[in-house]
């Protein structure tokens, strides 16, 4: 069923999902002409992440390169060896700093001699990434994570896990090209309009091409899960999740709801604008719990994990999101007036809902 008119509420519109099949390690698959679809394993829950090639002219943009490991590099062998043999990379988009997209940037420019485009933030944070791991560093992650109600044990732990998972990148190009929110990018035959949006990174970027109505919406929107929404020590009060509400509030109203969506993760859908109530709702939810559990007796952040998240116990992986989610939901909702914190002679902060 896909009968609806413009006219009808958007949120009425139903998910669809053309491909139900993601490529094979050694497929793509065209969505759209000249836009083909292929997908890298990743080593996480998380298993896998999406790239795209746009046609341009005589070669391809690709729009992010992957993990920085041997793996996505055999699997980028297989494909320029295999279906991608006829591609030649003209220019790199990579849409966020986070290592499944930005991980294999210097070994896809070296490879093609081509130049890479982020935002000017999503550049210079994956400069920082590159360079993180200082005691200094470590230190203050660890008063951030104790002020959250963490205790030693977690703390090591979760200061591990965040070395090993950011440094998954190739040397990153020492040179980039910016994109700025409002840019149009000429590939090929069609234009896009650059579209940045903060929450998930600082200001990750997709593409609209409103002639195609193709949408790559990188991880701002998904099409099965929700993007993690974090905060993290280097800004501990960051408004991370209000920032990402108010990119989805405005990408339904900018956007048609009829465009095709290609995620970063998952697979391409329409219902853009359904798929962006049901993440909105998705925090909402989530805020409910927080502000339940801290009606009566003031919570830690560490005491708040297992409420909101209930797929108890985590690996330390999945912790270290979980923990960075939820302090994301706190600020938000001590900026929303909806708690209220606490510090006792502890140093730990505790929130009670107003
Ligand atoms: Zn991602």
């Amino acid at each position: 069923m896909h009968t609806k008119t413009d006219s009808l509420p958007s949120s009425a519109e139903a998910l669809r999902y053309p491909w139900e099949n993601h490529p094979g390690h050694d497929q793509v698959v065209e969505v759209a002409p000249g836009v083909l679809w292929a997908r890298l394993k990743l080593p996480f829950r998380l298993n896998h992440v999406n790239i795209y090639l746009l046609a341009d002219g005589d070669g391809w943009t690709m729009v992010d390169a992957g993990f920085g490991n041997e793996e996505s590099i055999a699997a980028w062998t297989t494909l320029f060896e295999g279906p991608l043999k006829h591609v030649k990379v003209k220019r790199l988009i990579v849409t966020h700093s986070h290592p499944d997209h930005v991980g294999l940037a210097g070994w896809i420019t070296e490879r093609f001699d081509c130049p890479l485009f982020m935002s000017q933030v999503e550049y210079l944070q994956s400069v920082y990434h590159q360079n993180r791991g200082t005691e200094e560093r470590r230190s203050a992650q660890r008063l951030f994570f104790r002020r959250h109600g963490m205790d030693e044990d977690l703390t090591e732990k979760l200061l591990g896990r965040g070395q090993d998972y950011l440094k998954r990148v190739s040397v990153l190009p020492p040179s980039y090209h910016r994109l700025t929110h409002g840019d149009e990018v000429v590939i090929g035959t069609r234009r896009f309009k650059v579209i940045t949006g903060g929450g998930h990174a600082l200001d990750q970027v997709m593409l609209y091409c409103a002639a195609d109505k193709l949408f790559l919406s990188a991880d701002q929107v998904l099409s099965k899960i929700s993007p993690n929404v974090s905060v993290w020590a280097v800004e501990p009060e960051q408004n991370s999740l209000g920032e990402y509400l108010a990119s989805l509030a405005s990408l339904t109203t900018t956007l048609p709801y009829d465009v095709m969506v290609l995620p970063g993760h998952g697979v391409p859908f329409y219902g853009l604008k359904t798929r962006i109530k049901q993440l909105a709702d998705h925090h909402e939810e989530r805020c409910r719990l927080i502000a339940d559990a801290c009606r009566q007796v003031p919570q830690t952040s560490r005491q708040l994990v297992p409420v909101v998240f209930n797929k108890y116990p985590l690996d330390v992986h999945q912790m270290g999101f979980a923990s960075g989610e939820l302090i994301a939901h706190v600020n938000y909702m001590l900026v929303e007036g909806r708690l209220t914190a606490e510090m006792a002679d502890d140093g730990v902060l505790r929130f009670r809902t107003t």
